[in-house]
């Protein structure tokens, strides 16, 4: 693919020793996008529409297609004075969204953007590889020296616009020409295969960046909106104050669960505890940026977006409001997602604040029970909530998420390269980063056994999405929803609770209700029902522990 990329290059930097128009500059990029940028489009298609019969003329179609929209997009784009800027720009970014879109077949969607703006540098090292060089050496910066070596001829305002226009029409002659000659196959295309527009480089990237602009700029500055003000808490003086830890996992699937009937061991020391597991839990979203905040808003699946969750109050605030509920937030992920801006707030990735931290500068989960008593001690006030925040199983370099005793499924595969090795390494270095994850809850529930007596305690388990792990070619997770496969929607979730919080709770009830389906639309309002928070925007349907309650 390099090589032809070269002396496809060669032949243009011929033809453009002489001024060419930029328009003409704009139909040699477009020609190069649609051949080398397009594999994974290309190879969805060819998943859909096999390569014969009638389907060869759609495939030519498609490709004719695919390079006009693409010329008319960059065409109606450009202009005069950023000319060069402009397409350099999107050489170089659409490098980076092949590499990204051939290795892991992921979609570069508006969540997608979000994700990897709000991505640090350590999550970034993780993913960066040769091949990714070679992308961006070939796709990137050759093609963007050629363009910055040419000189582009452009005529006066008026005949630029003229001429402007006239592309304009006949690239949209092209296209409707094309649309309307293979109507079926079109409609077929865009309504029943409508994601494999969703693979088109750089057209879909670019209307993706639109598309996360209006989700997340606004006229003004943000006003967040106050949610249950009103909340107090409805116990009596004498009760026991509640100490509840909340641990948000990191893409960890329900299937890779033993509590959920996955063949191997996985989950070796919960199931010596007493918990109760969530078989049918769903998530949010397909990615740490959605999900997060969802699951701590007032909004459902269906009615929650980033903008109302950025100018909204979330459960923590809710608790905060009862002035009885002391929160803290440690984070050994990214940040909370905008979850705890407004309570205390603790980062756990370096080793200034993480004492369990090894050589490569991997922060372990453990480190953020490390001083917890004496945050326990200083806030004995009030009720609790401490949330933990896991880096759990995020890929794609699952080896380096658990020490090396937890390495008990071998081989593994240690390249964040994962089409490079069999599926049993992939499954191998994720099931033991699960395994770690096992552990690191078992110590979460027995740190808070020796509190059991004087708080009632309990611990919250939610994984915040699932992981594809090489099924149907498919890698990591941020698909759409609605395109979305169950591994990375279907999530591990888990209960456990300290004596007193049992005797309050009628486990017979709850066993029943375990393997219901449930959502983290659910989290919001179980977690109100578990500090007795009286407040307008609780609903008790929704709180998974409501019917539950010995006094109901
Ligand atoms: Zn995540």
């Amino acid at each position: 693919m390099f090589l032809i990329n070269y002396t496809f290059l060669l032949q243009i930097k011929r033809k453009l020793r002489t001024s060419p128009s930029s328009y003409r500059v704009i139909l040699y990029v477009s020609l190069l996008f649609t051949l080398l940028y397009n594999f994974s489009f290309f190879k969805n298609f060819f998943i859909t529409y096999s390569f014969s019969g009638i389907n060869i003329l759609y495939t030519l179609s498609i490709f004719i297609t695919l390079f006009t929209f693409i010329a008319f997009v960059l065409t109606l784009l450009s202009s005069k004075h950023i000319f060069k800027p402009f397409v350099i720009l999107i050489l170089i970014i659409s490098s980076f969204t092949a590499y990204f879109m051939d290795t892991y077949n992921v979609i570069i969607d508006h969540s997608m953007i979000r994700n990897s703006l709000q991505t640090n540098l350590e999550e970034s090292l993780d993913l960066f590889s040769f091949k990714l060089v070679l992308y961006v050496v070939f796709l990137g910066l050759i093609p963007s020296i050629f363009v910055y070596k040419i000189k582009p001829s452009f005529g006066t305002f008026k005949q630029e616009s003229l001429k402007k226009l006239k592309i304009l029409l006949i690239l949209f002659a092209i296209i409707a020409v094309n649309v309307f000659g293979f109507s079926k196959f079109y409609t077929s295309f865009f309504r029943e295969h409508k994601t494999l527009r969703y693979y088109a480089n750089p057209t879909f990237w670019m209307f993706s960046v639109i598309n996360y602009g209006k989700r997340t700029f606004y006229n003004g500055k943000i006003v967040v909106k106050e949610v249950g003000k009103d909340a107090k808490i409805n116990e009596e003086v004498e009760d026991k104050k509640e100490l509840i830890i909340m641990v948000v996992g990191e893409a960890t699937r329900a299937d890779r669960f033993s509590l959920n009937g996955y063949e191997r061991e996985t989950n070796p020391l919960l199931k010596k505890e007493e918990v109760y597991n969530f078989s049918k839990m769903a998530s949010c979203g397909t990615s740490t940026a959605h999900s997060v905040p969802c699951m701590f808003s007032k909004f459902d699946r269906d009615d929650y977006s980033y903008k109302k969750g950025i100018t909204n109050e979330n459960v923590l605030d809710v608790l905060t409001h009862t002035k009885q509920v002391n929160v803290l937030w440690r984070d050994n992920n990214s940040d909370s997602k905008g979850v705890a801006l407004r309570v205390k707030y603790e980062d756990f990735r370096s080793s200034k604040t993480n004492t369990i931290c090894e050589k490569d500068g991997e922060c372990r989960d453990e480190g953020m029970l490390i001083g917890l008593n004496n945050y326990i001690e200083e806030n004995k006030n009030g009720d609790i909530l401490i949330v933990l925040h896991q880096m759990g199983n995020h890929g794609p370099a699952y080896y380096k998420r658990y020490p090396k005793e937890y390495e008990k499924f071998t081989p593994v595969c240690k390249t964040n390269q994962l089409e490079k090795c069999t599926v049993e390494e992939i499954n191998n270095a994720y099931d033991n980063a699960i395994l770690h994850t096992d552990a690191f809850l078992s110590k979460v529930i027995n740190f808070l056994k020796p509190y059991s007596k004087d708080y009632e305690t309990a611990m919250v388990y939610m994984s915040d999405h699932g992981e594809s792990l090489g099924e149907n070619g498919l890698y990591l997770h941020g698909l759409p929803y609605f395109m979305a496969p169950d591994t990375q929607t279907h999530v591990a979730s888990l209960m456990w609770f300290g004596e007193s919080m049992k005797e309050e709770i009628n486990l017979n009830k709850l066993n029943q209700t375990k393997d219901k389906a449930l959502s983290q639309d659910n989290l919001f309002h179980t977690l109100l029902g578990m500090f007795e928070v009286d407040t307008n925007v609780y609903k008790k349907d929704l709180d998974i522990l409501a019917n539950i309650r010995k006094e109901n």
